[in-house]
């Protein structure tokens, strides 16, 4: 049995479950979509069902039972985050998986054993640090095989060098740290270009045709490159945040909203802020920190962190700035990293200063930095 032909499988019982679910007008759960695929295995046309293991069958069904839920839940605001779309019929180009538990899996010597499929012999990245207790054989739009595992994994002791960090998420410069630290996020412009280059290729090549396909193929494998880019890059910077910091703290950003800017929407999408914060909140749990995020209605870049003096709003394009108020001059992004670190230790910003009698005046002038004055009053 190839794993094509379990790919194969394992399609059709999630499509064949989703359309039954469909034109339901009560929703069958897992153990009656299980029965429903004992039953059709009994069937002429579906038959062949027979020659793989049950097994990623009914993970399949189970798959397809918990994103109902989540859609349901996400529909009735009981589950956190953005709105989650009904589950969708799976294509044959799209990535394949396919799910063993621990019934269905066997590992011995490096090799692993999956049920009616046989051995694998996978280049391991890195050493598993307990026994799984399932094993996903993934293949993605560029024809490449994985093995994800699912293991459970003890929490890591390892001290904080310091005690708390503000990171201000940019385009222009991925994180600006408080502690001034500057992380760049790489450059992917010329991947970028071969993509867009391919893409109208594509539109010119006749559907279904076998060039074509080798395009498809092509920009697959060049959205993963980046992919691989970003995720290796937003992994060692989170991290080093993570195991250097006891309190990290991050602001809420409306990325759902900017996205809907379109001209920025490429180069947020490839920054990748929220994948950023998810692997901050889970590397802070693994290593026992505190994360915080603070809402991004705090003034943290019209306030000097230095003395507290409220400028008011200041133009995107000043990057420096200079306080009249204590004589400081700072980089704005480091400024409000270090508010951003503030707030989330507990500080309270001084609201008071900010009457209408501090009218802040910008003052622009060519060949200097950019500065921002305070009244002479
Ligand atoms: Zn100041």
């Amino acid at each position: 049995m190839s794993l094509a032909q379990l790919f194969g499988c394992v399609r059709v019982v999630w499509n064949d479950a989703l359309a039954i679910c469909k034109q339901a007008d009560k929703l069958p759960g897992y153990s009656k979509l299980s029965a429903l695929l004992t039953q059709s295995k009994k069937n002429e046309d579906r038959e062949w069902l027979k020659s793989v293991s049950s097994v990623p069958l009914q993970q399949s069904l189970r798959n397809l039972d918990v994103a109902y839920r989540n859609f349901f839940n996400s529909r009735n605001g009981k589950r956190k985050g953005g709105k989650i779309g009904s589950p969708n019929f799976k294509k044959k180009t799209n990535q394949q998986s396919a799910e063993f538990t621990k019934a269905a899996f066997l590992m011995k010597d490096g090799e692993v054993y999956l049920a009616k499929i046989g051995d694998l012999k996978p280049i391991w990245s890195r050493k598993l640090p307990s026994e799984p207790s399932s094993i996903t054989v993934i293949k993605d739009c560029a024809n490449r095989y994985f093995l994800s595992f699912v293991v459970e994994v003890q929490p890591i002791q390892i001290e904080a060098k310091n005690q708390s960090i503000g990171i201000d998420l940019g385009i222009k410069t991925f994180a600006v740290m408080s502690n001034g630290e500057k992380a760049q996020s790489p450059v992917y412009r010329m991947i970028d270009r071969k993509i867009r280059k391919l893409q109208k290729k594509l539109a010119r090549q006749q559907k279904d045709s076998n060039r074509r396909n080798i395009t498809r193929l092509r920009i697959a494998k060049l959205h993963n490159q980046i992919a691989d880019i970003r995720k290796d890059f937003l992994h060692k910077l989170s991290t080093k945040t993570v195991s250097e910091n006891q309190t990290i703290v991050l602001e809420d950003l409306n990325v759902s909203g900017m996205v809907e800017n379109r001209k920025l929407s490429r180069a947020i999408s490839q920054q990748g802020w929220r994948e950023f914060r998810t692997l901050c909140e889970a590397k802070s749990q693994k290593f026992g920190r505190n994360f915080q995020v603070i809402s991004r209605w705090e003034p943290t870049s019209q306030i000097c962190s230095d003395c507290g003096f409220r400028w008011g709003k200041v133009d995107l394009s000043i990057r420096s700035i200079l306080c009249l108020n204590c004589g400081v001059e700072q980089d704005r992004d480091e400024n409000a990293a270090k508010n951003i670190e503030l707030v989330g230790i507990g500080h309270c910003h001084d609201l008071k200063r900010a009457g209408s009698d501090s009218q802040t005046t910008s003052v622009a002038s060519c060949c200097d930095p950019l500065r921002i004055l305070t009244p002479s009053g």
